[in-house]
């Protein structure tokens, strides 16, 4: 298989893709035609890596890593991604888990998958890869997680001071000797830059091999892919129902990956996408222009993004806004919504929802009679509310049970080195 950029440039192998992150034209890679599948494809195939096995395989054809493939899926799922049926009468409708990875945030999968096959690839005890990654929380800390001790790569991750809960802080920066955490006294924005810059200056990357491993990476959506399948399949097999799924969005890089897997011939119904008061796609689909536009700070912060980045690969795939809109719904939830969703999350269903989550289960509670019985739903859960339980614990008036993950991580000594937002400044760390 082959990749091509957005932008055209182009092809490079899945090799290629996934070392480079973003073309040289400033495109998004997309493999040169996605496979189509049978339900049939799958007999036989009941755990989430043998399903991922048959997704994958074709995208795999001709990589380096092709006789890898079971052995990294193998890494990539070392815990469970359940679909559990909530308490509705009369309807079948679940909520899927992505939260069980080492940072009980959906992120894991992709960022273990992509460890996974950089360090294959790329590892050299001699010459370390040195992966930046800018990180407003959740990502920051999977990637760190992903490559943690992993033989011949380092991390640097970059954290915006007092911008990132305290429970985010710790899980980035209670890691090994290979993963820096480097608390930058400005904003995200400064972390982000910092990043571009230093992969820009010519005597930084002459010293260093640099990889990012940021969300628009191929290696973060092929995995993600793989438990859409995989719960719908479960549900089709179970019901003879396409379920329909809701997707916490922002930088539509999970979404995406769900809309691959329709794509490429899973039985998955409609797919609904849940923002916060970033309204960006919700106008698009509104008003066909496409606007994008400073971010607005919201509850759901790992979703606080005004330019989705990954547009540009649903726009490449399927088409403008008058096309998608025929074949995705998208609902913008305010933060009012997410504080009344979580409370009524935890009345209706018994447990507490994270801020993420809860624009999930808000649009589902809003849906019209013809589509909440029309089809069966499966809503998104991205993070563990024990990550945001500053939030949700004054909403539910209960304390937020910590999951083993995390406690474990918590538990660890957490050290970071604070440095001024400068070239220079990260230049003297990289050292
Ligand atoms: C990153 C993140 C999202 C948004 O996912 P995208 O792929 O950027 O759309 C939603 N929820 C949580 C908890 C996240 O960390």
């Amino acid at each position: 298989m082959q990749y091509f950029s957005t932008r055209g440039a182009g092809p490079v192998t899945l090799d290629e893709a996934l070392r480079l992150g973003i073309a040289s034209d400033g495109g998004l890679f997309l493999p040169e035609r996605l496979p189509r599948f049978e339900i049939s494809d799958f007999d036989g195939a009941d755990t989430i890596p043998a399903v991922a096995h048959v997704l994958l395989a074709p995208f795999f054809g001709g990589s380096a890593l092709e006789d890898e493939l079971d052995a990294i899926l193998a890494e990539t799922f070392g815990f469970p991604i359940p679909a559990t049926p909530l308490p509705v009468e009369g309807r079948d409708v679940s909520l899927l888990e992505l939260y069980h990875g080492p940072t009980v945030a959906f992120k894991d999968v992709g960022a273990g998958f992509l460890s996974a096959c950089l360090s294959r690839l790329e590892g050299d005890v001699d010459d370390p890869l040195t992966i930046l990654v800018a990180t407003s929380g959740d990502t920051g800390a999977a990637v760190a997680a992903a490559f943690d001790q992993r033989p011949g790569m380092r991390v640097v991750v970059l954290f915006p001071a007092g911008r990132v809960s305290e429970r985010q802080a710790h899980q980035l920066c209670c890691w090994s000797d290979n993963v820096v955490s480097l608390e930058v006294q400005g904003s995200f924005d400064d972390c982000q830059a910092l990043v571009k810059g230093a992969m820009a200056d010519s005597s930084l990357a002459a010293a260093h091999r640099f990889s990012s491993a940021n969300s628009i990476n191929i290696g973060r959506l092929l995995p993600q892919s793989t438990y859409y399948a995989d719960a719908s399949l479960r549900h089709f097999r179970r019901t003879g129902n396409r379920p329909g799924f809701i997707i916490p969005t922002g930088n539509l890089g999970n979404a995406f990956a769900c809309i691959m897997a329709r794509e490429a011939g899973l039985p998955i119904g409609p797919i609904i996408l849940a923002t916060n008061a970033n309204r960006t796609i919700a106008d698009y689909f509104e008003t066909l222009e496409w606007l994008p536009r400073a971010s607005l700070q919201t509850l759901a912060s790992a979703m606080d993004v005004g330019d989705p980045s990954n547009m540009e690969r649903l726009r490449h795939l399927v088409g403008e806004a008058d096309v998608l809109r025929r074949q995705l719904g998208v609902q913008s939830v305010d933060d009012e919504q997410i504080r009344e969703s979580i409370r009524r999350d935890f009345s209706e269903f018994g447990f507490a929802t994270c801020p993420h989550t809860a624009t999930a289960t808000c649009v589902w509670r809003d849906l019209d009679d013809d589509m909440a019985g029309g089809h069966d739903w499966i809503l998104v859960a991205t993070a563990h509310p024990a990550k945001f339980e500053t939030i949700v614990e004054p909403l539910t008036g209960e304390p937020v049970a910590v999951p083993p993950e995390l406690a474990t991580l918590l538990a660890r000594p957490a050290r970071a080195i604070s440095i001024q937002p400068s070239l220079d400044a990260l230049a003297k760390v990289l050292e």
